[in-house]
């Protein structure tokens, strides 16, 4: 019998906000312990909460970019539970009313284009982070309180890969809207894992198990990779398998129990009172229209369309917006897109790594790459010579035509002069030329080369390889 996994993400994202959700604390990493804090964000007796007013923004932007409804009336409620890291012992969150429903997530995944439905997008508040000393335990609550959006996907994940490049692609697509930073390595995005197996064609659900606290999108994989043949053995061995959440060892590559269905908690939801509903009015809304932007795949689809471009640098320019963007503002209208998409992606790029600089610095203007281009498909100068012209454009801030006249660079397509330079070069290397007309043509590539030498690399190549072979087949 053939299983199939069925697979769901929820995903928590920390929230791109100056401050935390309920108070004016900075929402900010690698503080020193405890000195992001106040009486709101260390849940003390007597406070009331204030709304982050970008956090509710952010959170809106996110289900538009999902493709999802932002709800013109949500509510916060209480997640009641005791643990170190909650000060309030219990979480503010939305439950039954969340700020945005529906939607989807489209991306590239093992060479086709996939869709996950999104169930929901709510927001919640961080909690603090533990920490365990020899002798003693601590809790920093820089983190408590900062806004924490999870985005919960339907089960439409059928395998490991699938689920990584989902994560990348959502995670791309909030960088993009400004949404969060989404460095891994400051904890900003965090996941769950939602996983059952059951024999294909068959609609019902299998045992649900969760993989609590992900925080690497390949962490994700391989625990996928792990836990996916765990329960189709399971079930081919005639055992059954039930709800219970589990965690994972990185260093043991293998899942653990951690509490099953029985353990469950009860969290005792109720609505806040101390904060009022969201009702956005129709002002906001717009306002939240114009933060919509293009999404990943929209753009690479129209780099490709707009540029001819190949996958290849479509995705290049994807990947680095600004490098992106700097190409859109130059190629414009140009006749020959590729042929700049390939100096802003192998030339520039290299030379800016070289030289530790940004596109800020870039000193040549902005028409100087397609100029460049141009100079090089009229014949003008030789590829070769573009390259060094390029290398002074970068450092010196010049245009290519005013570097070429300057240094008279433009190639010989004067076929007498060429013709010149041919003889020169037969004359010089009798031997070559011997060994070119017994058959080793091997030989005429050497002698090319002696004449693009001779004119300093100013000879039309091709011009220059005709006449050479011409004299020597006379
Ligand atoms: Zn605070």
């Amino acid at each position: 019998m053939d299983f199939e996994a069925v697979i769901g993400l929820e995903t928590h994202v920390q929230l791109k906000t100056r401050s935390k959700m309920w108070c004016g604390c900075a929402n900010e990493f690698g503080a020193s312990p405890n000195t992001n804090v106040c009486p709101v964000c260390l849940g003390l007796p007597g406070v009331l909460p204030v709304a982050n007013a970008e956090a509710l923004r952010l959170t809106a932007l996110t289900g538009l970019l999902l493709n999802g409804t932002v709800s013109r009336y949500a509510k916060f409620d209480r997640k009641n539970y005791f643990y170190p890291d909650v000060p309030k012992n219990y979480q503010v969150t939305q439950f039954d009313q969340p700020s945005t429903v529906g939607g989807f997530v489209e991306f590239e995944s093992q060479g086709t284009i996939e869709r996950v439905r999104i169930t929901r997008a709510h927001l919640e508040e961080d909690v603090g982070k533990n920490f365990h000393f020899e002798r003693q335990s601590g809790v920093d609550f820089n983190r408590a309180g900062v806004p924490l959006l999870e985005i919960v996907s339907e089960p439409d994940i059928r395998s490991p890969d699938m689920a990584y490049d989902y994560l990348n692609a959502l995670k791309q697509i909030l960088i993009y809207g400004g949404v969060s930073d989404c460095d891994m390595e400051k904890g900003m995005v965090r996941c769950d894992v939602n996983i059952s197996v059951r024999p294909k064609g068959q609609v019902q659900l299998g045992a649900k198990i969760e993989i609590k606290n992900m925080n690497s999108f390949s962490g994700v994989r391989r625990a996928l990779e792990h836990e996916i043949p765990r329960q189709i053995a399971i079930l081919k061995a005639g055992g059954s398998l039930s709800q219970e959440t589990r965690r994972w060892d990185d260093t043991l590559e293998a899942t653990e129990n951690m509490r099953s269905k029985e353990d469950a908690h009860d969290y005792r939801y109720f609505p806040e009172p101390d904060l009022m509903p969201f009702a956005p009015d129709d002002e906001w809304m717009e306002d939240l229209k114009a933060r919509v932007v293009e999404l990943p795949l929209a753009r690479k689809r129209r780099f490709m369309s707009d540029y001819q471009l190949p996958a290849s640098d479509a995705e290049t320019f994807v990947n680095d917006v600004p490098l992106g963007r700097y190409f859109e503002s130059i190629a414009k209208g140009i006749s020959n897109p590729k042929a700049v998409a390939n100096w802003v992606i192998n030339n520039l790029r290299a030379k800016m790594s070289e030289s530790e600089t940004t596109l800020a610095d870039v000193r040549f203007p902005p028409g100087a790459i397609p100029e460049l281009v141009e100079l090089v498909e009229t014949g003008k100068i030789s590829g070769k010579i573009a390259q060094d012209v390029f290398g002074e454009m970068f450092e010196t801030g010049e245009t290519s035509g005013n570097i070429v006249n300057k240094k008279q660079l433009s190639q010989v397509s004067d076929t007498s002069v060429i013709e010149k330079f041919c003889d020169e070069v037969i004359a010089a290397n009798p031997k070559s030329v011997a060994d070119f007309r017994a058959g080793k043509t091997v030989a005429l590539n050497f002698l090319k080369g002696q004449v693009m030498k001779a004119s300093r690399g100013k000879a039309n190549p091709s011009l220059a390889g005709k006449i050479l072979a011409n004299k020597l087949n006379s």
